[in-house]
């Protein structure tokens, strides 16, 4: 069997003498080939390897690494007379990103499978900046994932040993993930092992122990019916992004009291909040508009608003400061997933209830009052403005028959 490249034995060997086999220019870069095989090319969803042939004092960046034939070919902003010897410095810190990456992605794949064992592997992409992982097949929960975050967290704090091993396509069987096209592409397989933990046919590079990782952190998810969307961030970029946005919390803490572990519920709140904000204005401009809503129901003034943002006590208060003068009524209602009312009448027929109070109960609701107050409320409501609608038609309609 031919040996095998440095970058799947000795993924930390960083530095090789090589003789340019080929180097063109393209309209964007040149492109170099070299003899030996010592440079990772993109494939396998992972980016290529990044770095810097040197040449008599000379540095040329190598920006990509990309897959032709099977041949590595570099990226390169200058070219190389072929057959040439060179230096070659692979980028570690592009590197090593990589590995720890898709190490991550691994155990993340392997995590989530082991929720969802009917899972199959989807587009994926590692980058030395981060990881983006699509599983396909069913509908993952939102609890199970970021589940399935820690115990990817766990792996890497155990430190377990990765290793890997060439074996025969066919000796692939159920304990090993693959993608089903493995076996018919390829005669020989890299089976990559984290300890007992998982093992996967793989031609990336990976961290020798898991604890080389450091962080593992979800930093975007797409939940869809037949598929999960995970992007994520390893090492110390994970770390400062969970700084920031901790510090983000607590800065905050300071001016807005609020418990850390409450922090999904603020956000809740902020957004029911900015919702009731845009209804709240969308009624003063109907008010500023056309003032007050008073119908005459045939002598009787009847005088009824719709009031996003309103508390019962609110309206009570407002209430007590009109006065009413001759036959009338007023239904003024707060809406919500709670909606209160409240009806109040002068100088009626009857007492205020009964042109109320059937109506409500009808409605779904309950209430009850005294001679010209009827108070009531409904829960759990779907449609507000449905109710209201409701309630206004039919208690005209009373009002009406007096
Ligand atoms: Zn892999």
């Amino acid at each position: 069997m031919t040996s095998l490249p440095p970058y799947w034995v000795d993924p930390l060997k960083d530095q090789f003498l090589v003789t340019i086999a080929d180097s063109r220019p393209t309209e964007e870069h040149f492109e170099i080939t070299i003899v030996e095989d010592v440079v990772k090319a993109a494939g396998g969803g992972q980016a290529g390897d990044r770095g810097i042939l040197g040449i008599n004092q000379e540095e040329i960046v190598v920006r990509d690494t990309i897959q032709r034939d099977g041949i590595a070919v570099m990226l390169t902003e200058k070219g190389l007379t072929k057959g040439v010897k060179s230096t070659l410095v692979i980028d570690m810190d592009w590197r090593r990103s990589i590995m720890r990456n898709h190490t991550a992605e691994h155990l993340f794949a392997a995590a989530l499978k082991e929720r969802y064992p009917f899972l199959k592997p989807g587009a994926m992409w590692i980058d030395g900046n981060h990881g983006t992982v699509e599983m396909v097949g069913g509908k993952v929960g939102v609890q199970e994932l970021f589940s399935a975050e820690k115990s990817v967290q766990n792996a890497i704090h155990r430190d377990i040993t990765v290793s890997t091993e060439t074996v025969n396509a066919s000796e692939l069987d159920k304990s090993i993930r693959a993608r089903e096209s493995v076996e018919a592409k390829h005669e020989m397989v890299r089976i990559v092992r984290i300890g007992d933990s998982d093992a996967a046919a793989c031609s990336g590079t990976h961290v020798l122990r898991t604890g080389d990782i450091g962080v593992f952190k979800i930093i975007d998810y797409k939940i869809e019916e037949e598929s999960v969307h995970v992007e994520f961030v390893t090492g110390n970029r994970a770390v400062i992004i969970l700084y920031d946005l901790f510090n983000a919390a607590l800065e905050r803490r300071r001016s807005h009291p609020f418990e850390l572990k409450q922090l999904g519920a603020v956000l809740d709140r902020g957004k029911h909040v900015s919702s009731e904000f845009a209804k709240v204005l969308e009624k003063m401009e109907h008010l500023l508009d056309r003032g007050p809503t008073i119908e005459d129901i045939d002598g009787i003034s009847f005088r009824h608003e719709f009031l996003p943002g309103f508390e019962v006590s609110n309206l009570k208060r407002i209430l007590k400061n009109i006065t009413l003068d001759g036959p009338s009524a007023i239904l003024y209602f707060t809406p919500g997933e709670k909606c209160n009312l409240v009806f109040w009448t002068n100088d009626l027929p009857h007492e205020a209830n009964i042109y109320i109070s059937d109506v409500v109960t009808k409605l779904g609701g309950r209430g009850g009052g005294s001679e010209q107050v009827y108070t009531g409320g409904f829960s759990d409501v779907d449609s507000p403005e449905r109710i209201y609608d409701d309630l206004v038609e039919q208690v005209r309609a009373l009002l009406l028959r007096r």
